[in-house]
């Protein structure tokens, strides 16, 4: 066997790895194992070497962008948080993730525990907070109990607790089990969360950087953030950002799936196109079937056609067609898909996720997904199109946070590439096939 070319040496050619570095190679739980491969040797250059000022302008030298979806500069909110004065500062690592189809934050928790925790400790001495919080939906059983034997392994280890590593860097992190609301991925929700109060998003400014949790200056940065921090540290800022574009550095972690022949998780650098992760990475379209979509950043994103799989996988990219990164889902979607019934699944999750708060996110996506059933089931009317239009901008713009904000993305954007099947369903016909049977019966 040429063991270039199997599945698997093809699946991980053309990937680069950071956040999952010596993927397959270690042990999870394996303290030793990570420690032999590197591990906290950044935290230990850190606590010996370098200031804080110094570790901050690594991070924003190298270009780091928060991969939880926004694409804040990371440096930005490191700095807030180091300059704020107060008498205690917290840093929580967002690993709320819940959008269908997404599992990056999931296997990184559960495959690099010892990275994440040490890129945490790296972030808690940069901008001086004394305790952490590492935020896991419950629903991810595997990925907490790692995470809880690290942090015992840590414990043992004197990198948690006081004096680490010999320094005066006192350091303590616990696990939050969030209860698997979407809307708790946002920041301000996630604290009130962690604080014992309902998760609801609340207006900014105040940022967490300035008023967090329990009123006091919080670094909150997700998964994939904090694991690429140690190989940043490690090997200088421009090893990071010499991988990727101009505006968007370093690489991104994918949850590639839908009708691809390999699925998985994949770290890519940034400027990749999606006709390169779909048929070099994934291996093309199962069955042998039509490739017609890639929806990108799950309930937040957009569907991208097919027709413009030359589209660069970065974060202004993605702006320009109408799409955006969100934290990494990668659904790939089939000519069997149809692209109607797609922007209904997505909006029914926001709908049903939205926290009530803002009349357009709770009542506006309701009214849309009312237009887009009557769609599928061949009732709508050519009118209903603009006015589904007008409720989705209308919801972006009067909603406070990302979720009500980014809801309407799958609709706009299926309606932008595909409203030739939405003109479809009101004549009666479903181009995929998929409710033809829901018109019928209707
Ligand atoms: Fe809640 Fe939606 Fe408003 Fe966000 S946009 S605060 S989820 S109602």
């Amino acid at each position: 066997i040429n063991e270039e070319h199997t599945p698997i040496a093809e699946f991980l050619k053309g990937q680069v790895n950071i956040a999952t570095e010596y993927r397959g190679e270690m042990m999870p739980s394996d303290f030793e194992e990570y420690k032999a491969k590197n591990g906290f040797v950044a935290l230990e250059k850190c606590l010996k070497e370098l200031s804080a000022d110094e570790i901050i302008s690594q991070i924003e030298k190298s270009g780091l962008k928060g991969r939880g979806g926004a694409g804040f500069p990371s440096a930005i909110k490191w700095k807030m948080v180091q300059k704020a004065k107060s008498d205690q500062k917290y840093i929580i690592c967002n690993g709320d993730e819940g959008d269908p189809g997404a599992f990056m934050d999931r296997m990184l928790l559960e495959s690099y525990p010892f990275r994440i925790i040490e890129g945490i400790l790296i972030g808690a001495y940069a901008v001086g907070a004394t305790e952490g919080r590492l935020y896991i939906r419950a629903e991810y059983p595997l990925a907490v109990k790692r995470i809880r034997e690290a942090l015992q392994i840590c414990k043992e280890k004197g990198l948690l607790g006081k004096n680490i590593l010999g320094s005066d860097f006192a350091f303590d992190l616990k696990v939050f089990e969030g209860a698997g609301a979407f809307v708790c991925g946002e920041e301000t929700a996630l604290i009130a969360s962690i604080e014992g109060k309902r998760g609801i998003p609340q207006l900014r400014p105040p940022y967490p950087a300035e008023k967090g949790l329990w009123d006091k200056p919080t670094l909150i940065n997700n998964t994939e953030t904090f694991s690429l921090i140690p190989y940043i540290i490690r090997n200088g800022a421009e090893a990071f950002s010499k991988i990727g574009t101009e505006k968007s550095k370093g690489t991104k972690v994918f949850a590639l799936a839908g009708k691809i022949n390999r699925g998985g998780l994949i770290e890519v650098p940034m400027g990749i196109t999606i006709k390169q992760i779909v048929e070099e990475i994934g291996g093309g379209i199962a069955n042998g079937k039509q490739f017609k979509a890639v929806q990108i950043g799950g309930p937040s994103g957009g569907c991208i056609p097919a027709s413009m799989s030359d589209t660069a996988i970065d974060f202004d990219s993605l702006k320009e067609v109408g799409a955006m990164m969100g934290s990494g889902g990668l659904i790939v979607l089939d000519e069997s898909d149809c692209m109607v019934d797609i922007a209904h699944y997505f909006l029914s999750f926001t709908q049903e996720e939205s926290c009530g708060r803002c009349t357009f996110c709770r009542i506006g996506t309701q009214r849309m997904l009312e237009i887009l059933e009557k769609i599928k089931t061949g009732k709508g009317k050519l009118s209903d199109l603009d006015l589904l239009e007008k409720l989705a901008i209308n919801t972006q713009k009067g909603s406070i946070c990302g979720l009500g904000k980014t809801a309407p993305n799958p609709v706009l954007s299926t309606l932008k590439y595909f409203r030739h099947e939405y003109e479809a369903h009101i004549n009666g016909k479903c181009p995929s096939g998929k409710c033809e049977q829901l018109i019928r019966y209707e």
